[in-house]
């Protein structure tokens, strides 16, 4: 019998049953070298299982994960975030090989907040708009989009009633990931290969966009079907139904704080 280092449960072998703290004698480079090479070379248990499982059967896996079957993969939230800072690092990368138009932090303030726009005007709802497209997709305030995540699953919650708030919570939470990385396979393809395929034009863009889209809501359709177990039409419905709430709570929500948050640079 030995006390555990870290939180004193006695115990018998390698490993304590109560907080996992492994038994160290002392510390050598042998040991040392063991704990590096987990922290950098397992960084990715678990990912590329995850990443698999989410692009081929997305919905048993998270019914199973949701079951308690979580030691396979990546949490939902580490996924995310790996995935979205990836996506970022690409997007920041392309835009300063492609030296685009971005607005300075200024620039975009001054042509948003500090005008003379009235508050509640059709002008507002475009200011809003441009917002959206000039600043939040491309610059680190995208994470404001990570707000639509527990709206969405509020909203999913009255449609699919056989999962509770933090389920949908962690459902969304993998799908928005894995969306992220499949973003990330096709920004690849559009900045390398298509673009000089079709070339820049605005209907090819059109209908990526809606390709895009199209196989975005069949994927979250797919899921919840495998997930609640519904038929095709009655979860497209349902889904439908609850992303609408949800996007709709989710702009009303986004409309008052820009309405606020120009009264108060006004
Ligand atoms: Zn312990």
């Amino acid at each position: 019998m030995q006390s555990c280092k870290s939180c004193d449960t006695r115990f018998n072998g390698n490993y304590c049953p109560q907080c996992g703290q492994k038994v160290i004698h002392r510390f050598n480079l042998t040991y040392l070298w063991g704990m590096f090479h987990q922290d950098v070379f397992e960084l990715d248990r678990g990912l590329w299982r995850t990443m698999k499982d989410l692009l081929v059967r997305p919905g048993y896996m998270i019914r199973e994960y949701l079951n308690g079957k979580t030691k396979p993969y990546f949490s939902p939230l580490k996924y995310l975030l790996v995935a979205t800072a990836l996506f970022y690092l690409l997007v920041s990368i392309a835009s300063m090989v492609d030296a685009g138009d971005t607005l300075s932090a200024l620039d975009w303030k001054k042509k948003y907040f500090y005008n003379d726009h009235p508050l509640i005007s059709l002008q507002t709802i475009r200011d809003l708009g441009g917002i959206f497209t000039d600043v939040v997709l491309v610059s680190s305030l995208s994470f404001y989009f990570l707000l639509l995540l527990p709206i969405l699953a509020l909203a999913l919650k009255i449609f699919f009633k056989s999962l509770n708030f933090t389920e949908h919570l962690i459902t969304l939470t993998f799908l928005w990931g894995q969306v992220f990385f499949v973003l990330i396979v096709l920004l690849g393809l559009l900045t390398s290969f298509l673009a000089t395929l079709v070339g820049y034009n605005e209907v090819a863009f059109l209908t990526l966009m809606g390709v895009c889209i199209g196989a975005m809501l069949f994927y979250f359709v797919w899921t919840y079907r495998q997930l609640s177990g519904g038929s095709w039409i009655s979860t497209l419905f349902r889904l439908v139904g609850g992303i609408y709430l949800g996007y709709f709570l989710f702009f009303t929500f986004s409309i008052l704080i820009f309405i606020s948050l120009k009264a108060m640079f006004a």
